[in-house]
């Protein structure tokens, strides 16, 4: 009991929100569900692994493990923009819960006495980090997926140190969502198909950071998002007046639509190469920033969109044209004519002239 309760002590010296420990063993109730869902067209999903061992057995990524710290961090920073999901942080998450972690560890040295092996994650492995955390007594999992707290909510942060250390396990919490489905009711992409099944292909948070030419379907769902969607979260009754996040590093990234429009991609501001939203490029949030004028309709984009028909990307010339003819049709015919005439893409300009077309029957 005493390392368990050096490591609680320890999280909150550090100001870390939530602390709970857990073992190494395989996830067997998750490894059952995700068999049961290979069968059903909701697999793979984006962006994760397909193996089960990888998903499940957490053993596989460190020698004689003994214990997993699960610690999370609350993002729930008030914010409601109708362009960027909260977690846009001013500091990317996964540097900061790493160096959280690296603290913890050494602290936790100090105060043994000792040295013990350890290896830290940040969604850097592909095992169920929300499993292990709902293990470690952190929260549950809700019918949106997502891990929720009762104090916090599940605006949260997860990271884990993997150790060699023996420590004594937490609980997992006993509580789950009840009758409601508010989140399922609220579901923007209409991805969340029924409880505690999400159809990541169809989820807005995925539509944003998928690259290329979407469908027509894909850029209406994609609505004002430049990146991310809470919508499954914001009405979700363990996020209303939930405890704030205390860290200055986690408040959000507040940028508006002129922001990413405006965006020097050839040398991107230093504040924004500091989130989390840089890994796809910055290439996909301009065109997302040109969807969500497009959606928008507000022509008081227009000059800065029209500005962008000479971007050096054939695909940000191709959605400031589909912007620009949706704003104003008239006043966009002509530079948009011009635009077709240069083009030097043919599939572009092919699509450019399709779009032209389309406005003007
Ligand atoms: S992030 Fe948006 S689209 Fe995805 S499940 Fe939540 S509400 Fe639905
Ligand atoms: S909105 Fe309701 S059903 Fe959805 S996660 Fe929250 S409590 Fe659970």
């Amino acid at each position: 009991m005493r390392i368990n309760n050096l490591v609680k002590e320890t999280a909150a010296e550090l100001n870390i929100d939530l602390c709970g420990i857990t073992d190494g063993s395989d996830l067997n109730d998750e490894r059952k569900k995700l068999k049961k869902r290979i069968q059903t067209k909701y697999w793979p999903q984006p962006f994760a692994s397909q193996q089960l061992d990888l998903l499940t057995k957490p053993s596989l990524q460190f020698k004689n493990l003994q214990s997993i710290i699960v610690i999370a961090m609350s993002y729930n920073n008030g914010a409601s923009s109708s362009f960027l999901s909260n977690y846009v942080t001013v500091k990317d998450y996964h540097n900061f819960l790493q160096e959280k972690l690296e603290k913890m560890a050494s602290v936790l040295q100090n105060k043994l006495k000792k040295k013990f092996d350890y290896k830290i994650f940040v969604d850097t492995a592909p095992f169920l980090e929300r499993a292990l955390a709902k293990r470690a007594g952190i929260g549950f999992i809700g019918k949106n997926s997502m891990l929720i707290n009762p104090k916090f909510g599940s605006y949260l942060f997860l990271g884990e140190l993997f150790t060699d250390l023996e420590i004594k396990k937490d609980q997992p919490l006993n509580l789950d969502c009840g009758e409601c489905q508010i989140c399922i009711k609220n579901c923007e992409g209409k991805a969340l198909k029924d409880e505690y099944l999400l159809d990541g292909e169809v989820c807005i948070s995925y539509l944003t950071q998928k690259k290329g030419v979407l469908s027509a379907a894909e850029i209406n769902k994609i609505g004002t998002h430049v990146w991310g969607c809470d919508a499954c979260q914001n009405k979700c009754p363990y996020n209303i007046n939930k405890t704030e996040n205390s860290e200055p590093e986690l408040n959000f990234f507040n940028k508006n639509l002129e922001y990413f429009l405006e965006l020097d991609r050839k040398v991107p501001p230093s504040e924004l190469k500091n989130t989390a939203i840089m890994w796809r490029g910055s290439r996909i949030l301009q065109r997302n920033a040109l969807i969500a004028v497009y959606n928008l309709g507000e022509e008081r984009y227009f000059e800065a969109v029209k500005r962008k028909l000479k971007d050096n990307s054939p695909i940000i010339r191709y959605y400031s044209v589909l912007a620009l003819l949706e704003l104003n049709y008239q006043r966009a015919k002509k530079p948009v004519e011009q635009a077709i005439k240069n083009e030097k893409n043919s599939r572009y300009k092919k699509e450019m002239l399709k779009l032209l077309e389309q406005k003007g029957e």
